[in-house]
């Protein structure tokens, strides 16, 4: 076994998913059971998010082994928006390693909204982490690259192959963003000023606005997830897309940041690292089980699929998914014997 960045032999949580019927079964009732919830509104601070069907919702899970389980609207398309700044993270840890993405872009919440120009003002210009616009700016700022071109191809390639089939760039969705995001535009410039960012920062801007509207389906989540859920192996396609080390790193910080300022409330209801996209997806991972992925475009005041986060939550629960659920200790065979 390698050691880790810390010289030490890194051993993992083990647990596995029920069976395939069990996983089928409820993946269908989580369905059923999230779809009578009609309350949230749909995004329309990007102009196009707006005009989406708010019936949609997609259910999915991706099993370690490759196995799939879907149901609903499990292969309609929609923008990836915020759920993008998880993988592109992912892959910047992977070319940087642990220190500096530690050191670079952070791992703490803010406690404000994704979008905050306040957060950065408040920390000395350190974008906090790569879950808000301020730090996946910056991360999208480390892709490889010389051009801004050669950087959105490596996004684009790098997602791809966690989804394990090339990804589509929504351009209505792009260019209805890219019309409107003076506010990222304002933080990449104030990012720029700290010092945060090297290169052109409306550049940056760009890849970044990109990557939020590459298209991905509630299936392709599950497959993304659950290749951070397998220590960076996409299932599916079988390919190492990063490294073991680099999804530990990107689940932590999904943990601690990836639903907004209901990141705690996520934890505490359903105990597993997810990303949310206002777009109304959702992706979460059972390390070492699955990946789960959701569509539904009807938000809380946060920026989460309402139904998506009760058919997680349902998912959870009825899975065996909790990463901080135990039962009590049974004695060992050598325990018992000496009894
Ligand atoms: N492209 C969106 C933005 O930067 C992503 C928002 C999100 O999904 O949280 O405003």
């Amino acid at each position: 076994m390698e050691l880790d960045s810390h010289g030490v032999e890194q051993q993992v949580s083990t647990g596995a998913l029920p069976g395939w019927d069990a996983v089928e079964h409820h993946v269908l009732v989580a369905h059923e059971r999230s779809r009578e919830h009609a309350d949230g509104v749909v995004a329309d601070y990007i102009p196009i998010l707006a005009t989406v069907d708010p019936e949609l919702f997609g259910v999915c899970v991706a099993e370690v082994d490759g196995e799939v389980h879907a149901a609903g609207d499990a292969d309609v398309s929609f923008s990836i928006q915020s759920i993008s700044k998880a993988f592109v993270y992912a892959l910047v840890c992977g070319r940087l390693g642990h220190e500096v993405v530690r050191e670079r872009i952070g791992v703490n919440n803010t406690g404000l909204a994704f979008n905050s120009v306040v957060a950065i003002e408040l920390n000395d210009g350190h974008p906090m982490n790569p879950m808000v616009n301020a730090g996946a700016i910056a991360t999208t700022a480390l892709m490889p690259g010389d051009t801004a071109e050669e950087q959105w191809q490596a996004v684009r390639d790098g997602l791809s192959r966690f989804a394990g089939r090339p990804l589509a760039l929504d351009t209505v969705v792009y260019e209805s963003e890219a019309a409107t995001n003076q506010r990222n535009r304002a933080i990449a410039r104030l990012l720029e000023s700290y010092g945060r960012i090297e290169l052109d920062p409306l550049a940056v801007v760009d890849v970044y606005t990109k990557q939020c509207a590459l298209l991905v389906t509630a299936r392709d989540l599950a497959i993304m997830g659950a290749t951070l859920a397998d220590g960076g192996i996409n299932p599916v396609t079988g390919e190492q897309v990063v490294s073991p080390e680099v999804c530990r790193d990107t689940l932590a910080v999904m943990a601690s940041t990836g639903l907004y300022e209901r990141s705690g409330e996520w934890l505490f209801e359903i105990g597993l690292p997810g990303k949310s996209g206002v777009a109304g997806g959702i992706v979460t991972i059972a390390p070492g089980k699955g990946g789960i992925g959701v569509f539904s475009p009807r938000l809380d005041p946060a920026g989460n699929s309402v139904r998506g986060q009760r058919a997680t939550a349902y998912l959870s629960r009825a899975l065996g998914l909790n990463t901080f659920a135990s039962a009590m200790h049974q004695p060992r065979a050598t325990e018992k014997e000496s009894s």
